[in-house]
């Protein structure tokens, strides 16, 4: 920006350098911010900027961003930092505008990540956690979340986040987990809990129930096989007794608890003959069916050779009956296997007849629970089939390959019985996994609890029903012994179907209110929550595991009712309160029932809740337990995943409990890709590591990068696109160092009055009056790449291409008190007084470095307030004014360019310039200001030309186009110590009349 007066003069006949007032700082050019930056931190620390903020802020207006519990495992990636810094730019902005902004950072500690990495370590030692102290193992548990808290705690502090950290949340406190019990039970009391059976998403592996948020999807190939079931029963259609319907499954471990067929009522199904059977099949899947069945053909049979001709809907198996390949296992296997007409039975892959094992299946338990036939439990927690089976009893977990291998057990048994008509372990599909182990995963029926999502929480939970609650199937009649281990449970009151949603709401009624009625940021995240929430299945709440909040409640054995009695739940949450969750699992019973209840009567329930539980109570114990009973948080703010996860759960539990949202606003943004847009993998190598970038350059260039990313979206970070972030960041600093420069010794009694300013400096104020409309209104809508993009370009743009251009000859070269130096000078110090504010949210660190260079015992930056711009500084027709003007600066540099290209000027000063002007409004324009001064050039003529040229232009050419400049190099010899070239000037490297004044008084 200084280009011109860094030339050493040819032969200078003095040298004047020492008489002008060259910028004068310790503000360095190089940043080193990866030094620099600990250091700022340990002063934050010492002087307690978080406290002495929140005791200046006490009583004004409130912010609260309510932090999301990262989980406390591992290092921090870059998803954690792009969240964590845009949480804190939010905060410090909050701030920036005077409001209370507190943020307390928290940690999700409970859950099976933790449970299986302690697990891990076990199984290393060759022990058994089976038989491990359930309390013991809850405190290594424990052991391991804090060690993790503390190493996030300060790589989310080196980032430059400022918060509560000496006191965050954790979902581990004994308080947290008293407040989460403390929801459970007001959930229980209002009868808003149940417990019933149902297919949830399973983990063999880690032997519990999995939400969506904990699978992933990945190709796999399994096994597919077509099994026959003959047809006993077929009241419709005779005809069709002996012959055999043929299904197709990509699970042959299901087949042991298939317990009905599902047929499509409107397919067209028709019968296809081969090696002595009939086979029943859908028309459209024939041949599919009969490509599959080659092995059991003879090699030159044709589709057309078994082809019946008998051709019939589905409807006809309305009442038919078929029977189990394996029914000569006896009991379970000997009874009817029913047909039942279903809506999912479609034509797209199989048979078109649906074997159903309600066990292992959403449409399967769904159709044979409206058809009275129950769940059989018949696979264990670990995947394998219980031993008392009949058929697999014992064998291997469901999910190994072998067990439903073409030549496995199952399909083995199968072909014996003359059930099998084809098996090939070939059928490439997507399919859930556990996020966790990686491990395949099964739908599979257990007791869990449940919170209803289509229950009024004032309606009394449906008392238990003996003759519907479901009862544990036996697979032979002499294991009755099986049924024993789980009490009848009470049966979930069926969905009301919306009935009376108004006057006796259900909690997804009060979700979707809720919804409609926050702020979502960007506003398109509203649609896929309230898609996810109309859609979503009651709420799975019970996990079978150790570390965790219990699901504190007593089970009659009896009634199977679970206990809704205030007092006993007031002892329960006292007994957290002072010996956190462990006070279960070592209660005396008797004792927190208390006299009106026998122990003995009641089953504790020992499974944990879903994490997403915790932190969806979150709100309770940090947000109301520190600011306020009924307070809401003003802002969630978290990756668009949390849709499914946190944003969900804090509102399910928020509207369970209080009936309405805990959030005011939610904020979504993407994931980091790589720089070319890549999922970020360990195995792929492209993981952009946040601390070694911290490392090599420093916190602000990662939260510069943050601000400027179009976060509502997925974003990229890499190399190339860090050294873009590192450029942008030294023209700010550049900005800064300038400012810091040019106002040494600045004073305020050198201060001119707005009034008495040149017209440059007014149009500056009033860009930055714009400036500053634009920042709040970016900031109110938490658009902080927009509110970078407008720093940087009004710091690039206005200032070091523009203003300080023009104004380096009178900064450097006038009169200290000169008014236009005084003029510029006190804009410059508006300017930084402004800018340093407004790069502060962002650039914490460097904002702090600027601050203290100009105003070392001025206190922290951040304790500052949004800067006071003047209403009165904007000027609409100064903008337009100067606008124009700018336009022809711009193209008069570019006249110039050439010249500088050729040799024929050193400089822009050297330039001698004749505007033709064919439109008299510009000339006019023109000459009403200093356009040599304005152009940085020696001299500008300006030369009216032929107006018809204007007047046949018309409107096909803009206003500033009316202009022509023409250059040359001037006649005027050089100042020696402005080097402009002016006509006083007696011979190269003499004085100006200025400069002669300024030097000689
Ligand atoms: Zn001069």
């Amino acid at each position: 920006m200084n280009e011109s007066m860094s030339d050493t003069p040819a032969t200078p006949a003095q040298d004047y350098r020492d008489t002008v007032f060259l910028p004068k700082t310790d503000f360095p050019m190089k940043a080193g911010l990866a030094a620099k930056e600990p250091a700022i931190l340990a002063k934050w620390a010492a002087d307690d900027l978080y406290g002495t903020l929140r005791k200046t802020r006490a009583g004004r207006e409130r912010f609260i961003l309510h932090d999301g519990p990262p989980y406390a495992n591992g290092d921090i990636h870059m998803g954690h930092a792009m969240n964590k810094v845009l949480k804190d730019i939010i905060v410090r902005s909050q701030t920036l505008l005077g409001k209370d902004a507190p943020y307390v950072p928290g940690w999700d500690c409970h859950g099976l990540p933790i449970e299986w990495k302690v697990e891990e370590a076990y199984r290393a030692k060759k022990l058994n956690k089976d038989e491990v102290d359930p309390v013991l193992f809850r405190a290594e548990c424990r052991a391991y979340a804090e060690k993790w808290v503390t190493v996030q705690r300060d790589q989310f502090k080196r980032l430059g986040v400022m918060g509560d950290w000496d006191d965050p949340y954790l979902t581990m406190k004994y308080e947290a987990e008293a407040a989460i019990v403390g929801e459970l039970l007001a959930f229980a009391e209002s009868g808003q809990l149940y417990r019933g059976a149902k297919p949830v998403m399973w983990s063999p592996v880690e032997k519990t129930a999995l939400a969506e948020a904990e699978v992933e999807y990945e190709d796999i190939v399994s096994t597919q096989i077509d099994v026959a079931f003959e047809i006993v029963e077929c009241p419709k259609m005779p005809e069709l007794v002996g012959k055999f319907a043929s299904i197709w499954t990509t699970t042959p471990w299901t087949i042991p608890v298939n317990q009905a067929l599902a047929y499509g009522p409107d397919v067209n199904y028709t019968l296809l003959r081969f090696q002595g059977r009939e086979f029943l099949v859908a028309e459209d899947l024939l041949s599919s069916f009969w490509a599959r069945i080659d092995s059991q053909k003879d090699a030159d049979s044709q589709i057309a050779d078994g082809l019946s001709g008998v051709h019939m809907l589905g409807s006809v198996l309305e009442e038919a009956i078929a029977r189990h390949p394996l029914l000569a296992k006896g009991g379970f296997f000997a009874k009817p296997r029913p047909f039942r007409a279903g809506n999912f039975v479609t034509t797209d892959a199989g048979t078109g007849l649906v074997h159903m094992a309600p066990d292992h299946g959403e449409d399967d338990f769904l159709l044979c629970k409206a058809n009275g036939i129950e769940p059989v439990f018949a696979v264990e927690n670990d995947g394998r089939y219980r031993a008392d089976w009949a058929w697999m009893g014992g064998q291997g977990s469901v999910i190994a390959p072998k067990l439903n291998a073409p030549d496995g057990p199952i399909c083995s048994d199968l072909r014996e019985v003359g059930g099998l008509l084809a098996a090939s372990a070939d059928y490439k599909h997507s399919y859930p996994h556990s996020w966790r182990s990686k491990a395949k995963v099964i739908f599979r029926c257990t007791p869990q609890w449940f919170i209803p999502m289509d229950r009024s929480a004032t309606e009394k939970p449906s008392p238990p029903s003996g003759g519907e609650g479901w009862e544990r199937g036996s697979p032979a009649e002499t294991s009755a012994t099986s049924a024993s281990s789980v009490p009848p449970l009470p049966n979930p009151s069926p969905p009301e179907g919306g009935e009376g949603l108004s006057n006796n709401p259900t909690l997804r009624g009060i979700a979707l209110d809720a919804i409609a009625n926050t702020r979502w940021v960007p506003a398109k995240a509203q649609n896929r929550i309230t898609a996810m929430v109309e859609g979503r299945p009651d709420w799975v709440i019970s996990r079978q595991r150790a570390w965790g909040v219990p699901i504190a409640l007593y089970v009659n054995r009896k009634s199977g009712d679970y206990l809704r009695d205030p007092a006993v739940n007031a002892r329960i949450k006292a007994a957290f309160e002072t010996g956190g969750a462990d006070a279960w699992f070592t209660a005396d019973h008797q004792q927190l029932l208390g006299p009106d209840y026998a122990a003995a009567d009641y089953e504790p329930v020992n499974d944990i809740l879903d994490v997403w539980f915790d932190s969806g109570c979150t709100h309770v114990f940090t947000v109301e337990a520190r600011y306020g009973q009924g307070v809401r948080a003003n802002l969630y703010l978290e990756g668009s995943d949390q849709h499914r996860g946190w944003f969900q759960s804090s509102l399910l539990e928020s509207c369970g409990t209080r009936g309405r949202a805990p959030y005011e606003a939610v904020l979504t943004h993407g994931f980091a890709l790589d720089g070319q847009g890549r999922k970020m993998s360990k195995s792929q190598g492209n993981v952009v590591d946040p601390l070694k970038i911290i490392g090599e350059s420093g916190a602000d260039i990662l939260r510069l990068w943050v601000a400027s990313t179009d976060y509502f979206e997925d974003v990229r970070i890499g190399k190339e696109i860090l050294a873009g972030t590192s450029d942008a960041y030294r023209k700010l600093r550049n900005t800064f160092r300038y400012m810091l420069g040019a106002l040494e010794g600045f004073t305020d009694a050198e201060k001119l009055p707005v009034a008495e300013m040149p017209e440059l400096e007014l149009y500056v104020l009033h860009k930055l009056a714009a400036l500053d409309a634009e920042l709040r209104d970016a900031t109110a809508a938490f658009e902080f790449n927009r509110y970078a993009r407008a720093l940087t370009d009004f710091a690039n743009e206005d200032l070091s291409a523009f203003f300080f251009d023009i104004r380096k000859d009178s900064l450097y070269c006038d009169a200290p008190g000169d008014p236009k130096r005084r003029a510029c000078r006190t804009v410059l110090d508006i300017l930084f007084h402004a800018l340093v504010r407004y790069a502060a949210p962002i650039l914490c660190f460097t904002a702090e470095e600027v601050w203290g260079t100009r105003f070392p015992d001025a206190g922290s930056v951040h304790l500052l307030e949004w800067p006071e711009i003047e209403a009165a500084w904007a000027n609409d027709d100064l903008r337009m004014r100067w606008e124009l003007i700018r336009v022809l600066r711009t193209r008069l540099t570019g006249e110039i360019e050439p010249l500088r290209r050729d040799k024929i000027i050193r400089s822009s000063l050297e330039s001698n310039v004749t505007a033709i002007s064919y439109d008299p409004a510009e000339a006019a324009l023109l000459r009403s200001v200093d356009f040599a001064e304005i152009g940085i050039v020696a001299q500008v003529e300006v030369v009216d030309g032929d107006a018809a040229v204007a007047r046949d232009a018309g409107d096909s050419v803009s206003a500033t186009d009316l202009v022509r400049f023409e250059v040359s190099k001037t006649e005027y010899e050089k100042c020696g110590r402005c080097w402009r070239h002016l006509p006083e000037v007696a011979e190269d490297g003499a004085l100006c009349a200025r400069c002669d004044a300024v030097v000689h008084g």
